[in-house]
């Protein structure tokens, strides 16, 4: 985190002591968006959220305020609210603290998207590991129940919002919606086939509404300041501000929230203290958690952290998980890795995914251990074409996106590999 970035939103509390707690959370003016959201009709509230244009924070990038209007007003089933906190993509740290630092934000956002679709029950799906982090989440829903935030009649207003943590088991797969929501409900986390979407057929058979925690703690700014004022942050199509989790060979790794459409260069060089050695060490950027493709040097020069941008230099922004790496690092060994995460993530449901991933990773690891055959790399190419869009969820893409990605961006390390059984960076 960088206490001296220009615009702090979603960060804006977490620097002070026992930022957590209540009381410092009304001390910054917390609760008070949440009390002007009540005083509108829903309706409005999902316009005004519209008209922010904010994009969801947790990969998928789908506009969160059409999400929400595409719950049916009138249900014959309760509707849900769910926070997905299940963060596991690789890289990814961001929503971690803000359940650690600021979990009354994020109530809030809740209590704020909960009016907005209708719903009077929400989760908040958090992955196991994060066991401070429920702690602390917990803690502050047991706060917000004794002021009267939660519950029955919550700020006087009629509306009711009752809110529980729910603890994952730490499956990546549990990440996507309909798994967290098999999940939920007791059952083993498997994707479920599409549609029925969430919106009409979720939790429990209700409609149900899943957002990312990052998401939904940028509400109560949105519904403070006017969704046209966050849409003037950041760029088009790429509204307001982002927190981009830093990593790998760059010398102040850390959280940074900074308007979308910061050059990925300066987002390096200003904020995470440059690329170990200089910028010149640089071979290569991840630039969205390691599903997404990895951009080659050149890439970097130009690129900005919004979503059109980097799908223009060929990967995707995702859950805003930059992983830097410099020229020490072996590509082929490298990606070999991220293919043995993807194998042991299957959920095993669908055959392109299930054996697809574990061809992948053996490929590849037979390969980096210098075991090459001629045709690995057709093979892979192969492959990854076809698991990509032929799976029920999106892992199957995240399997194969990075392969491709690597492959296209430096395919003579992978020749190399090859053709001498090793390294090119050895
Ligand atoms: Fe499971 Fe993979 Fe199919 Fe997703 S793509 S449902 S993780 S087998």
């Amino acid at each position: 985190m960088n206490p001296s970035a220009p615009i702090q939103l979603v960060f804006r509390n977490i620097h002070k002591p026992n930022s957590h707690t209540l009381p410092v959370y009304l001390e910054g003016g917390g609760y008070k968006a949440v009390t002007k959201a009540l005083a509108r009709t829903p309706e409005e509230v999902i316009e005004e959220v519209k008209r922010s244009g904010i994009r969801g924070r947790g990969g998928a990038g789908f506009p969160a305020g059409i999400k929400w209007s595409f719950i049916p007003r009138t249900s014959a089933k309760p509707k849900y609210l769910v926070c997905n906190a299940d963060e596991g993509e690789p890289g990814t740290c961001k929503d971690r603290d803000i359940l650690r630092y600021d979990p009354h934000l994020l109530i809030e956002g809740m209590i704020i998207a909960a009016f907005a679709v209708g719903a009077e029950r929400g989760y908040i799906y958090v992955r196991g590991e994060f066991f401070l982090e429920s702690q602390r989440v917990e803690a502050a829903i047991k706060e917000a129940y004794a002021k009267g935030y939660l519950g029955e009649n919550i700020f006087g207003k009629g509306v009711r919002f009752d809110l529980a943590v729910h603890l994952g088991a730490g499956a990546y797969v549990c990440g996507e919606e309909t798994a967290l929501i098999e999940s939920l409900e007791g059952k083993k986390g498997q994707p479920r086939v599409k549609p029925p979407f969430p919106a009409n057929v979720g939790l429990w058979g209700g409609p149900t509404v899943i957002n990312n925690v990052e998401t939904l703690a940028n509400i109560p700014n949105i519904l403070d300041r006017g969704g046209a004022w966050y849409a003037k942050l950041g760029v088009e199509k790429s509204s307001g501000t982002k927190i981009f989790s830093v990593s790998g060979h760059c010398n102040r790794p850390g959280n940074y929230e900074v308007e979308m459409g910061i050059s990925l260069k300066d987002l390096l060089e200003k904020f995470a203290g440059g690329v170990r050695g200089g910028w010149d060490n640089l071979k290569g950027v991840i630039p969205g958690g390691s599903s997404s493709p990895i951009l080659a040097r050149a890439a970097c020069e130009t690129v900005t952290m919004d979503y059109d941008s980097i799908a223009r230099a060929g990967s995707m922004l995702g859950s805003g998980a930059v992983i830097v790496i410099d020229k020490s690092v072996c590509v082929v060994r490298a990606i070999a890795r991220i293919s043995r995460f993807y194998r042991h993530e299957s959920c095993g449901q669908c055959t392109p995914c299930r054996e697809g991933t574990g061809w992948l990773a053996q490929i590849l690891t037979r390969l980096e251990a210098g075991g090459g055959r001629p045709g690995d790399i057709e093979l892979l190419e192969e492959l990854c074409g076809n698991i990509s869009g032929k799976t029920i969820c999106a892992l199957g893409d995240a399997a194969a996106m990075p392969v491709a990605g690597a492959i296209r961006a430096f395919r003579e390390e992978f020749v190399y590999h090859v053709e001498h059984g090793r390294c090119m960076v050895e």
